[in-house]
């Protein structure tokens, strides 16, 4: 039996080593058809929670190839199995859908049809790559060793206030566990690194984003009569500056971390002292501990120097935040690096990591994951506006690269598993 065995295995070709040439082929011949999906996503974005539209699409053409769909998930997502023909493990790739409440000023064909909405971030790419990713693992189904599941995610940028969403919503509704999602891969497009480059780290790559609320309370009164009342404003400011001591004064300097008061509102007239100041900022750290620490002296901090200047002050933070991403190293070294360096050759960077967030680490509560950047800058056609910006644009010519990498990344993961 043993025997018989180890001959089928000597006689049966690599069958798990990933067929680089074809899914370059493939990738190359459907390059159009996806330049068309992500054009089409682009002209009618939507928003969070609410990509009807987006969600349907993806459905209809998961069917079409042939995969089993799940939808909606998480209220407007979609989940698509491919079983291989071969059996191994179970591997997912997952591209956000939703825009952002933007209007568009960029002078394309395709521009936003959507007043006040435009994917200003990409996520079209994402799904239109994704789409791509499933055409081609779906054409070579019967020599995959094990399963993909795609994961198309509504609400990465935040559901709309009082509703759930996102990467958590879906990790509750069960995305990844029948099949058993044993690793995620997932990558974002933006001007970070250049067309034809793929930005990569084994540990944090981004940050975590916690928004907070500030509420101080002040006893309104005659602008020339403080003493009188309980002026607000310069508690406010004291807060701010006290907040700014807890990152360069209270954690190790070795850690990234930053502490932004976006908003601040307080007050109705020149003469009045306010009775109320309220302020928004957000915090943003690649650590899970450094996260936890900061929140703890932010809420000491703001409750002590109300109280000095007697008066009470409220920290609230507004959601559950995001958590740093941070790479599986041993993911991102045995398996994700090997993978990008075949598609992007040199163009495969290690990069720095960012302050920026996402909410693809809530996918890695149960399964160890890996996310890149895919490099969609070109100076040479003008496009290099960040992400979240009315201006904001991809190289084209990078989505038939992020295609190939998805594949040759899921097919890695599966190949290497015995
Ligand atoms: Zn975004
Ligand atoms: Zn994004």
């Amino acid at each position: 039996m043993q025997l018989l065995a180890l001959a089928l295995l000597a006689a049966a070709p690599a069958a798990s080593a990933t067929p680089d040439a074809d899914i370059r082929a493939a990738a190359e011949r459907i390059a159009p058809a996806v330049v068309a999906v992500r054009r089409d996503l682009h002209a009618h974005p939507e928003l969070s929670n609410r990509e009807e539209r987006t969600g349907h699409l993806v459905a209809e053409r998961l069917r079409d190839l042939g995969l089993e769909v799940r939808y909606p998930v998480a209220k407007t997502g979609v989940v698509g199995i491919l079983r291989g023909g071969r059996p191994g493990g179970v591997v997912a790739l997952r591209a956000d859908m939703d825009a952002l409440p933007l209007d568009e000023t960029n002078d394309l064909p395709f521009r936003s049809r959507v007043k006040g909405v435009m994917h200003a971030c990409g996520h079209d790419a994402h799904t239109a790559m994704l789409l791509g990713a499933a055409e081609v693992l779906a054409g070579l189904k019967p020599r995959l060793p094990g399963t993909v599941v795609f994961l198309f995610q509504p609400a990465e940028e935040g559901a709309p206030e009082g509703e759930e969403g996102g990467a958590p919503l879906m990790v509750k509704e069960g995305a990844l566990d029948h099949p058993k999602v044993e690793a995620v891969f997932g990558l974002h497009v933006g001007s970070w690194v250049s067309v034809g480059q793929a930005g990569w780290t084994d540990g944090p790559i981004f940050a975590s984003s916690d928004s907070f609320r500030i509420e101080v309370e002040g006893k309104t009164v005659h602008g020339a009569q403080p003493h009188m009342g309980l002026d607000p404003i310069p508690v406010a400011a004291a807060i701010v500056q006290a907040l700014q001591l807890v990152v360069s004064r209270q954690v190790d300097g070795r850690q990234p971390r930053v502490l932004t008061i976006g908003r601040i509102e307080g007050g109705t007239r020149f003469n009045i002292i306010a009775g109320r100041v309220t302020m928004d900022g957000t915090l943003r750290t690649h650590d899970a501990t450094v996260r936890a620490d900061i929140k703890s002296r932010m809420a000491r901090t703001v409750k002590g120097v109300a109280e000095a200047h007697g008066t009470t002050a409220t920290l609230r933070f507004l959601d559950d935040g995001n958590p740093p991403t941070v790479n599986d190293r041993a993911l991102a070294q045995e398996v994700a690096f090997p993978a990008l360096q075949r598609v992007f050759g040199a163009g495969a960077l290690r990069v720095e990591p960012q302050m920026v967030a996402e909410d693809f680490p809530f996918f890695g509560e149960k399964a160890p994951y890996f996310y890149f950047l895919l490099g969609t800058r070109n100076d040479a056609k003008g496009i290099g506006s960040v992400n979240h910006t009315a201006t904001f644009d991809v190289d084209e010519d990078a989505l038939p690269l992020g295609v190939r990498a998805l594949a040759t990344l899921a097919w890695d993961f599966l190949g290497r598993k015995k």
